[in-house]
């Protein structure tokens, strides 16, 4: 069995709407921890073993040393899962994962396709971060699930990038394509509907249910070489039901990865 490392990534400088998800990393462990649910995943996993090790939180003052850091977690052998920060840490992420994965297929769930080109004149931007890793080569296959937000503009990036977007209006889980590349999985908590995960900058009705993204998630049968949980703003939070969830999402891919 695999090694699994966990890195926190405190980093929210590129949200343009809302701060918070800086505040996420330590919020969601202690959801985790809190006593409320046990460490097993529903499919009889546990995640309290020595085989995942926590490297703790890291307060990003430099976006570009989100790359050094996770390089460094992932020379150290093994997978890793990363607690976001916003959705742009995703790119320094995949881009040291690439290193590593030269062959990498990514799940992407969120309300939003995160293509833009640039915005608001930023180009690394948490509006940005799957036109970056695109127009890089560092991903074979992009599927994006839950997006309802979709614009001329990203509409044309995702035909650009042939991105497989499974939009929301018309979701069909039995329609999401098998991997056959080495998976990695991207949730951002604004992929649920608002009223199952309020804690979120961009409230967008119309999302995911808890159950449908958990199905999602077991519903995968190939290797998941890492992940990340972003977005969850605490400042947006309801008696932490937001963590509670992205506890439960990462434990149930952590169960995936293990
Ligand atoms: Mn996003
Ligand atoms: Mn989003």
């Amino acid at each position: 069995m695999q090694k699994i490392t966990i890195q926190g990534i405190q980093y929210d400088e590129k949200s343009s709407y809302q701060q918070g998800p800086s505040l996420a990393p330590p919020l969601i462990r202690e959801a985790l921890n809190a006593g409320s649910m046990n460490l097993f995943t529903e499919d009889g996993i546990t995640i309290e073993t020595s085989q995942i090790e926590d490297k703790g939180d890291f307060k990003i003052e430099n976006y570009f040393d989100i790359e050094a850091i996770t390089t460094k977690h992932l020379n150290a052998g093994g997978k890793l899962f990363t607690l976001g920060g916003d959705h742009s840490v995703t790119f320094p992420i995949i881009k040291a994962h690439h290193e590593k994965y030269p062959k990498l297929d990514i799940l992407h769930i969120d309300a939003h396709a995160d293509l833009y080109d640039d915005f608001e004149g930023d180009k690394y931007s948490h509006a940005c971060p799957f036109a970056r890793i695109m127009e890089n080569g560092f991903a074979i296959k992009l599927v994006q699930v839950g997006i309802r937000t979709l614009n001329t503009h990203q509409a044309e990036q995702a035909k650009k990038f042939h991105v497989d977007v499974h939009e929301m209006k018309n979701l069909d889980l039995n329609k999401i394509p098998k991997f056959e590349n080495p998976l990695y999985i991207s949730l951002d908590m604004d992929a649920f509907d608002p009223a199952f995960a309020p804690g979120v900058s961009h409230h967008e009705p119309g999302g995911m249910t808890s159950r449908q993204v958990i199905d999602l998630i077991q519903s995968i049968d190939c290797e998941v070489v890492g992940a990340d949980i972003v977005e969850y703003n605490p400042n947006r939070d309801f008696q932490k039901m937001t963590a509670f969830l992205a506890a439960k999402m990462m434990k149930e891919i952590l169960g995936k990865m293990l």
